[in-house]
């Protein structure tokens, strides 16, 4: 019964199910899967000044903006700023570049991400590895088509070993967080601890069919976020005993990226 909140028991199962799939078709542009960012930004453009230009000048241009498609979106610039921070940047996000043992590329966050306030229990600034606040900021589009504003989390950047390993988690590398609560105000508050609903979903219908809305929104955001090639994972309490109250979300090291190249 603990999954059963009262608001749940006035909305049959279809309509809760309808409710989800409906929020997923509003962030599916965004959030399904991770296009390559700028990737059309160059192929209007071509055709475009064709139109204006004498024969002569146009094979020039045609062979220029075809080599700038080739080249990775954010390599184009001339600037030294690291690629990745000039992808915060484009994003909106705020942010000041730090140095921590263990992080790639470090930046503490000022303000949201992608729309998304992040707080932690305790008092404590958000650094994290460049990489993982990207993704968090293409993120924020799923997150806020369910009217997510707010999400709360344990750890983020933490130097230790996975549990029961000599191994350092991805937490020692800033590119991963843990987040306990998701918030706002149409969804209210949602503790992945009490409801997220275990056992859903199959390869072929990742959503499966939760009991509850709050149930059905955080199936739908680790649905989504899964399959959107922004993260390496998100694992949940159905991945082990020791994820039973959060979601842990991972990036890969930026250079290790494909989505951005
Ligand atoms: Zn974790």
């Amino acid at each position: 019964m603990g999954n059963l909140r009262p608001r749940a028991r006035h909305r049959g199962d279809d309509e809760i199910h309808d409710a989800a799939r409906q929020a997923d078709a509003i962030a599916s542009p965004i959030g399904l899967r991770a296009e390559p960012l700028g990737k059309n930004s160059g192929a209007r453009g071509p055709a475009a000044r064709m139109v204006a230009m004498r024969p002569a000048g146009i094979a020039a241009v045609v062979i220029a903006s075809l080599a700038s498609l080739m080249i990775a979106p954010y390599a184009r610039a001339s600037s030294t700023k690291p690629v990745c921070l000039r992808a915060l940047d484009d994003l909106g996000v705020r942010y000041d570049r730090v140095d921590r043992e263990g992080i790639e590329l470090g930046v503490r966050v000022r303000g949201d991400i992608g729309g998304v306030e992040y707080a932690a229990y305790h008092d404590a600034d958000l650094v994290l590895d460049c990489s993982l606040v990207y993704s968090l900021a293409r993120a924020g589009a799923v997150l806020r088509a369910h009217g997510i504003e707010r999400a709360t989390y344990s750890s983020a950047y933490d130097r230790r070993n996975i549990r029961g390993s000599n191994r350092p988690s991805s937490h020692s590398f800033g590119l991963a967080i843990d987040v306990h609560e998701y918030d706002g105000d149409r969804p209210g508050l949602l503790r992945v601890e009490d409801d997220y609903e275990q056992g859903l979903g199959s390869d072929e219908d990742c959503l499966g069919r939760p009991l509850t809305e709050g149930g059905a929104i955080l199936r739908s955001v680790h649905c989504r976020l899964e399959h959107s090639e922004l993260f390496r994972f998100i694992l949940s309490p159905d991945f082990d005993a020791h994820h039973f109250n959060h979601f842990h979300i991972e990036a890969e090291p930026w250079s290790e990226r494909e989505d951005v190249r």
